[in-house]
């Protein structure tokens, strides 16, 4: 891909707004939260993102929202709905009155409808539609944001993620880990529609092998003097002594009772458990606990850095996920959430 893709994210709402059925649920909490993640899973996919508002508290009326698109190639306003029939629950994907744009909305909508996978009834559905300002304007976007972003050349889209007066869909929007799994849907749609191929996760990261690790030796093995590496290796597991570029030295296997001081090319070992550093196994963290990043510290699910103030000032959880890895952070002990990380990179205060 020669040209960078770049959209323009706009949460819907500032503030505190819109409550929803279930206590506790806003609106403009939702969409925020929703907005960073998409902005991060975009990115990672080599999107470029833009966001309407840096400031959550902080309002901008939305026709100026929908003319921050200049310069991009869409705008997608991120809302949830509102009406007085609780049943209702139905996605919505609103495109501009000329019809551009109109594919990816029912993609986006889709995904969203797939998402959430609210209970299969008459009420759950994708509904797609433009609207236009009056029969005397028909060229004319009714939708304020819309029509901003249509002003400066840029396809506006509004997605409504179902209802939040209805109970069910209010409570999935409640859980940031499924407003993750939105973002990654529909950084997915998009990727797809804009042929970014896959992701551009560093894996290496992940597997790389450092001193202390443990490891299982691959089938097939030699020593690095040549000689086949004999049965009873393959069969247990082994501390890492020493690494070196092309060269490891495996020493005592995982119960500490045999040692073989011996070494292999690191192409032959297969990692079986990291060496945890003691930090992470310190202390259980909890959400409401204060807590700093470790420098090498990336986003959940990426190998994307955090910006650099994060790592020098406390930080709350806020929530930990249910298998207990994913730490959502914030700067504040309320309101807007700075990101997820995963446990191991925080060290409790
Ligand atoms: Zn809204």
């Amino acid at each position: 891909m020669t040209k960078k893709i770049k959209i323009m994210l706009d949460a819907g709402h500032y503030g505190k707004y819109n409550p929803g059925v279930v206590p506790g649920y806003y609106e403009s909490d939702m969409t925020w939260t929703l907005h960073n993640f998409l902005k991060e899973e975009l990115e990672s996919y080599g999107f470029e993102v833009g966001v309407t508002r840096e400031d959550k508290e902080k309002d901008l009326e939305v026709f100026s929202r929908g003319r921050m698109a200049e310069g991009y190639d869409l705008f997608i306003s991120l809302h949830s709905n509102a009406v007085g029939h609780e049943n209702t629950k139905r996605v919505v994907a609103i495109y501009p009155v000329s019809g551009n744009g109109k594919d990816i909305a029912e993609k986006l909508g889709n995904a969203v409808l797939e998402t959430m996978a609210l209970s299969s009834d008459k009420y759950n559905y994708l509904e797609l539609y433009k609207k236009p300002f009056s029969v005397a304007r028909p060229d004319t976007d009714w939708y304020g944001v819309i029509r901003g972003a249509v002003s400066v050349g840029v396809v506006g889209l509004i997605i409504e993620h179902s209802f939040h007066t209805n109970r069910e869909a209010c409570r999935f929007l409640m859980e940031a880990d499924n407003l993750r799994l939105l973002a990654k849907a529909e950084a997915k749609v998009l990727a797809d529609h804009y042929g970014y191929t896959a992701k551009a996760e560093d894996k290496t990261e992940d597997t790389a092998l450092k001193e202390g690790d443990t490891v299982v030796v691959r089938a097939g093995a030699v020593w690095a003097n040549g000689k086949p590496v004999p049965s009873f290796v393959y069969a247990d597991r082994w501390k890492i002594k020493s690494l070196t570029p092309g060269r490891a030295v495996i020493d005592k296997n995982e119960s500490g009772n045999n040692s073989i001081n011996s070494a292999i090319d690191p192409l032959y070992l297969v990692l079986w458990k990291k060496d945890e550093t003691p930090e992470a196994e310190a202390k259980e963290l909890n959400a409401g606990d204060t807590v700093m990043l470790l420098p090498d510290a990336v986003v959940y699910g990426s190998n994307k850095r955090f910006a650099d103030f994060v790592y020098r000032t406390p930080l709350y959880i806020r929530a930990i996920g249910a298998d207990g890895t994913r730490a959502v952070i914030s700067t504040l002990p309320f309101g807007a959430i700075t990101g997820a990380v995963d446990v191991k990179y925080l060290r409790s205060l």
